[in-house]
């Protein structure tokens, strides 16, 4: 079982829709996936969700109860092979109510998780959709449990790498109390080759990270992608034959290859 977060300071880069869209992939393969939705603002729970997940009596919230597990919290999704630890609105304020010097600010996801390991072990990912902020409970606790991280990067945007350095700073300092923490890659999402900002952006995310470090899939902006987000459902599930479809298939495959890769 691997769990990676899929994080980025920045908003409406991707996170969610790689997040989703990945775990779909997955699933397909016949791998069991839980996507763990850290996002208060809840898009992954919309997508993957069978029903509102403002109805869901299970949500994140419970983790950081005293005694809560995992799978006390995970809930089927609408497609098979994946559950799902919803977030909503409701539930993500509950981050407010965790004193600032309770441990459980870092350490409920990994407590829950040793309390519930043989569960944990019966998926082979975790992937954990992160919110857009820095100094959030979730992130925090994401990226204590994670064995690696995703950081998309949104290629349409001059901006692209603007908090890169903030989030790598997060990373650096959870990195002492949980040493296996590795970039799996930078990932290039929302790209548009046929405009020369996207290659120039391209090309200064490898200079960053180096080209290694970069997922040779790259996702290209596809509108389709959009107007399946807006029904709810993964791409390759809306229509197989989109660009965003073929994308999100090849990085599964790269995913697996990469996790392959690093554990020899
Ligand atoms: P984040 O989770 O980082 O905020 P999202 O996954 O929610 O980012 O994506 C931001 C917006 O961009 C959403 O409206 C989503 O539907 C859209 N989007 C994401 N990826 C693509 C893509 N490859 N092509 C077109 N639209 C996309
Ligand atoms: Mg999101």
């Amino acid at each position: 079982m691997y769990i990676t977060s899929i994080a980025n300071q920045k908003g409406g880069v991707g996170k969610t829709t790689t997040t989703t869209n990945l775990s779909y992939n997955l699933s397909r393969r016949k791998k069991k996936v839980l996507v763990i939705d850290c996002d208060p603002q809840g898009n992954a729970s919309q997508t993957l969700s069978k029903v509102s997940p403002f109805e869901l009596e299970k949500n994140i919230g419970m983790l950081f109860s005293d005694g809560a597990t995992f799978s006390s919290c995970a809930v089927p999704c609408k497609y098979e092979g994946i559950h799902l630890i919803p977030n909503n609105l409701n539930a993500g304020s509950i981050t407010l109510s965790v004193d600032y010097n309770d441990p459980m600010r870092f350490i409920g996801f990994r407590t829950a998780l040793e309390r519930d390991i043989d569960f944990m072990k019966t998926f082979d990912y975790v992937l954990i959709d992160c919110p857009p902020q820095i100094d959030s409970l979730f992130l925090n606790n994401a990226l204590v449990v994670s064995d690696f991280y995703i950081i998309p990067v949104e290629a349409g945007s001059a901006y692209a790498l603007s908090g890169v350095d903030a989030l790598l700073r997060v990373v650096n300092k959870i990195v002492a109390v949980n040493p296996k923490l590795k970039l799996l890659g930078a990932l290039l999402t929302l790209l548009d080759k046929r405009t020369k900002a996207g290659k120039i952006i391209a090309n200064s995310v490898k200079a960053y990270f180096q080209p290694e470090n970069v997922f040779k899939t790259q996702i290209h902006r596809n509108t389709v992608i959009e107007r399946s987000n807006i029904a709810g459902r993964c791409i390759c599930d809306f229509d197989e034959s989109a660009l965003g479809c073929r994308n999100y298939r090849d990085l599964a495959t790269e995913f697996m290859d990469r996790i392959e890769s690093f554990n020899g």
